[in-house]
């Protein structure tokens, strides 16, 4: 650790979703730090991990948003605010992947001053009212998925205006694949990502590109560009995270190893920037190229999502996690994921959600709908 992070006074910090890949990689940062007290950690079933990573953070209460468990502190629907009333945090890592993430990163806003948001379905199914009730309970968020960290380093320190911003994808695991044959890939080749280490939903999402495609709505209402303005770029090398272009055509890049903890430990020491792990990785090869979108429909259809409306941009997330649990249980094609999306989409949605039930009502449907169409496609 360098020197000078002494001076930062020990801060409480609560992590969410601590059994899943985020939260894993978030209590491995905060093991190294003596900067930061984890004060709770949260679980949805792996009581088994929870209780473990307890044994390595004795100060953490522990809250479980499933089933109650004899040994867990808080249990059930509310176990997330009792945590946080009881613990007061000035920082929550929001690991929880999924619709979910949005109710609690905002209880989590309630209580702390910083989200350090790895929950993309909070922004993208939340939109504008996520971000004003963040706001208006005086929390900040830092975004830790790594475009979007990678983005928000970048224009932190950009005294220019920015013309437009890059996110870069790699193509997944199947991107070598013709796209008439990408019908038969299986679960087993999709699940093989050449740079991440991710969870299964969003490794698969990487392949058909809706995980960037959630990441443009992202971007879009992190950093405010109209959906013009924001490109998606392949970099197959996965070196470069994000780029911003400046008036003059000048382009930025924000490079580093493809490691979740850069991003993770960036956000919980935003403003400083400290030497927990080594980022730097050798330049090799940078390649840049723009993707086909017949190989990737879902990255056309982010775009058309944003332009849609809230209901849209909720159903596109809803939609597509159904869909990839199938794909992932063989019920259906991995060209079907877009397909049912597509056609959910045609339902017609509600253009504007200002209050979370009507948020939820919509993802419920979609839900419901999606699974119809896995039936349809069995
Ligand atoms: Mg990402």
């Amino acid at each position: 650790m360098d020197k000078g992070d002494d001076v930062i006074q020990s801060k409480k910090i609560v992590v969410l979703g601590a059994t899943g890949t985020i939260g894993k990689m978030a209590l491995d940062v905060l093991k190294k730090l003596k900067n930061f007290k984890v004060v709770g950690i949260s679980a949805h079933k792996n009581v088994k991990l929870l209780l473990k990573k307890k044994i390595e953070f004795p100060d953490a209460f522990t809250a479980l948003t499933g089933d109650r468990v004899e040994g867990v502190d808080f249990c059930g629907e509310d176990a997330i605010e009792a945590l946080m009333e009881k613990t007061l945090p000035d920082q929550v890592i929001v690991g929880i992947a999924g619709f979910a993430g949005l109710k609690y990163a905002l209880t989590s806003a309630k209580y702390s001053k910083r989200l350090c948001l790895a929950n993309k379905e909070s922004i993208v199914a939340g939109g504008n009212f996520f971000l004003k009730n963040v706001r208006d309970s005086n929390c900040e968020i830092i975004p830790v998925d790594s475009e979007h960290n990678a983005i928000f380093q970048l224009i932190e320190v950009e005294k220019s205006p920015i013309n437009s911003i890059f996110l870069t994808a790699s193509g997944g695991a199947v991107r070598d694949v013709p796209v008439e044959r990408l019908k038969d890939v299986t679960p087993e080749m999709v699940l093989k990502h050449p740079i991440w280490n991710m969870g299964a939903r969003i490794t698969v999402d990487s392949a058909t590109m809706f995980n960037k495609g959630l990441e443009v709505m992202e971007a879009h209402f992190l950093f405010g560009f109209p959906s013009d303005k924001i490109i998606v770029v392949l970099h197959p090398q996965g070196k470069v995270h994000g780029m911003i272009k400046l008036n003059d055509g000048t382009v930025k890049m924000l490079a580093s190893k493809a490691d979740m903890r850069l991003p993770i430990a960036y956000a919980i020491h935003y403003p400083k920037r400290i030497k927990a792990f080594e980022g730097f990785m050798p330049f090799g090869e940078f390649t840049f190229e723009m993707p086909d979108l017949s190989r990737y429909p879902a990255l056309r259809l982010a775009y058309e999502c944003l332009k849609e409306g809230d209901g849209a941009r909720i159903v596109y997330n809803a939609a597509d996690e159904i869909a990839v649990e199938a794909f992932l249980k063989k019920e259906i094609h991995f060209t079907h994921i877009y397909k049912i999306v597509e056609r959910v989409l045609k339902n017609g949605w509600p253009k504007i959600l200002d209050d979370y039930e009507s948020i939820e009502a919509v993802d419920v449907a979609a839900r419901r709908l999606a699974k119809e169409m896995v039936r349809r496609c069995c």
